[in-house]
């Protein structure tokens, strides 16, 4: 893994978080992207090296909907960059870590990502990010 790449954070309403995180990190967000099929609106701040992702649901039954129902808001996951997700893929198989995907799929940002189930990885969501070239 190369490093976190960014850190996600579950809010119930976008447009007041990027409010709060303007202010806390004293920088607009460069981004604001829909995943349609994951079922959230995102949000990303760059801070140096790294970024914050917000995520908010678009419909009730998508994942991060079951996580604010769950838990509230509040760190979701984070996120490595690595050089090549298939091959770390299949090393974290082999490592006996469980895949919630089994190939890459689209992510925002324009990056291909996995996630890991937190039951494998001490209770925190893994995602596994690679730019698209
Ligand atoms: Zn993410």
């Amino acid at each position: 893994m190369l490093k976190v790449e960014h850190i996600g954070i579950a809010v119930h309403n976008l447009a007041e978080a990027n409010a709060v995180f303007a202010r806390l990190l004293g920088a607009e967000p460069y981004k604001t992207e829909s995943v349609v099929s994951e079922g959230v609106r995102t949000a990303f701040f760059r801070i140096g090296e790294t970024k914050i992702e917000l995520l908010e649901a678009t419909h009730p039954d998508s994942p991060v909907a079951r996580f604010l129902g769950r838990k509230g808001e509040g760190m979701h996951h984070i996120a490595y960059e690595v050089a090549d997700i298939g091959t770390e893929m299949q090393r974290l198989r082999a490592e006996g870590f469980v895949l919630l995907n089994e190939t890459p799929k689209r992510g925002a940002d324009n990056k291909l990502v996995c996630f890991l189930h937190p039951k494998s990885t001490n209770g925190v969501l893994i995602e596994l990010c690679q730019e698209i070239r």
